[in-house]
């Protein structure tokens, strides 16, 4: 295993410890790896060595969830629009012309080692709005539950410049951040952070490991330039500080090698941004923490002790409901003599909670005409207080 030695001596990383220990990795690509700018063609070998790096992962049974750039350099060359800055509407038609040949290389070289590609394309709107931020995140779940691999981009051809993410570094982010993953991967140009623009200047110092960004890492990014896509180290930072606030470790290291993921594993040079916290405690604590609730859900002796015993809260323990929650909605768990018991997101609306309480789960769809989660509130989203 290859160690990488921090600055101060006292404290060692390893990246292939840090990463063969995930369990969920996201994985970013911006479009300068991918794509070849004069022809607008997808560089393939590149593309199918970093296919080998993604079946290795899936092999020893890690989660890969891809986010990659590249649909609007690859389908503005097919569509003629030239060299210039694109308007808006040629952005969004060469997005939806070149997300289709973007997903087509990575489905058949994936393809090649049985691992199955899902593409997702998300706004910002959906990682806003609660109730299409459950939606994506189940679909993504349950996709990463039967070994498949989602592809995800920004869904450029809707998204205007008001409404839009426009860097894939905060959309990856805000992903990892929505999945709980452990790692995120930001595979650049720039093999990691330096204290100023190393091409400027001679004195820019490495910086191998952050733990916390402060003011001064972030005046860090602000001289440091990376790549040519549109994020640059700035646009990194701000996807460190949501992947951190999250519990997710995230690194930057070079994507321009061949298998780039087995490169850093092999001790490439990088920078971790290393949280305090794991993805599941992040989440706990905000749940139990910044979360307003807007009802209570009342439960049995039978449920008190369930829950207390680390089981989800499922219908038939439900004696009754108040409040007016939506789907996804914090709410507070009490016993029915008033005690508190816990904070937790409810997996349905106030008034579902009202028809299907005291029921079996097999008996929610015959209720409620829909077939949803069969726990009330999952234990992820649940904090015994
Ligand atoms: N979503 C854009 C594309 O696929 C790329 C955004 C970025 O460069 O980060 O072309």
């Amino acid at each position: 295993m290859t160690k990488n030695k921090l600055q101060n001596g006292s404290d060692e990383i390893s990246s292939s410890k840090l990463l063969s220990d995930c369990k969920r990795i996201v994985i970013k690509i911006g479009s300068a790896l991918l794509v070849d700018a004069t022809r607008g063609t997808v560089h393939r070998s590149w593309l199918k060595a970093l296919a080998e790096d993604i079946a290795r992962c899936r092999k020893r049974g890690q989660e890969v969830v891809i986010v990659s750039s590249g649909a609007i350099a690859i389908g503005r060359r097919h569509l003629n629009f030239g060299s210039g800055i694109l308007k808006l509407e040629e952005s969004q038609a060469a997005a939806a012309t070149g997300m289709i040949r973007l997903a087509h290389a990575y489905e058949e070289l994936l393809a090649h080692h049985d691992v199955t590609l899902a593409q997702i394309l998300l706004t910002l709107d959906d990682s806003e709005d609660r109730r299409r931020y459950l939606n994506a995140r189940n679909t993504i779940n349950t996709l990463l539950k039967v070994g498949a691999v989602p592809l995800i981009n920004e869904n450029d051809t809707v998204a205007t410049d008001e409404i839009r993410f426009g860097d894939n570094d905060r959309l990856a982010a805000r992903v990892a951040a929505m999945i709980s993953a452990d790692a995120l991967v930001l595979l650049s140009d720039i093999d990691g952070l330096y204290t100023t623009d190393p091409g400027k200047s001679e004195h820019a110092e490495f910086v191998p490991v952050v733990r916390k960004i402060t003011p001064e890492i972030d005046a860090m990014g602000g001289s440091a330039n990376s790549d040519t896509g549109s994020g640059g180290m700035t646009t990194k930072l701000a996807a460190a500080r949501i992947a951190m606030s999250a519990g997710c470790s995230m690194v930057i290291s070079k994507g321009k090698v061949e298998r780039p993921l087995k490169a850093l594993e092999d001790g490439a040079r990088c920078t971790w941004f290393l949280p305090e916290a794991t993805p599941r405690s992040a989440r706990k604590e905000w749940i139990a923490g910044s979360l307003k609730t807007h009802g209570t859900i009342i439960i049995d002796a039978g449920a008190v002790s369930a829950l207390s015993s680390g089981k989800s809260l499922l219908p038939a323990g439900v004696s009754d409901v108040k409040g007016n929650f939506e789907r996804g909605d914090a709410v507070v768990v009490c016993s029915v003599d008033d005690q508190v018991l816990a904070h937790g997101l409810s997996a349905y609306s106030a008034g579902d909670v009202a028809m299907i309480k005291g029921h079996k789960t097999s008996e929610i769809e015959a209720l409620l005409g829909y077939r949803g989660r069969d726990e009330i509130i999952h234990r992820d989203d649940l904090v015994i207080m």
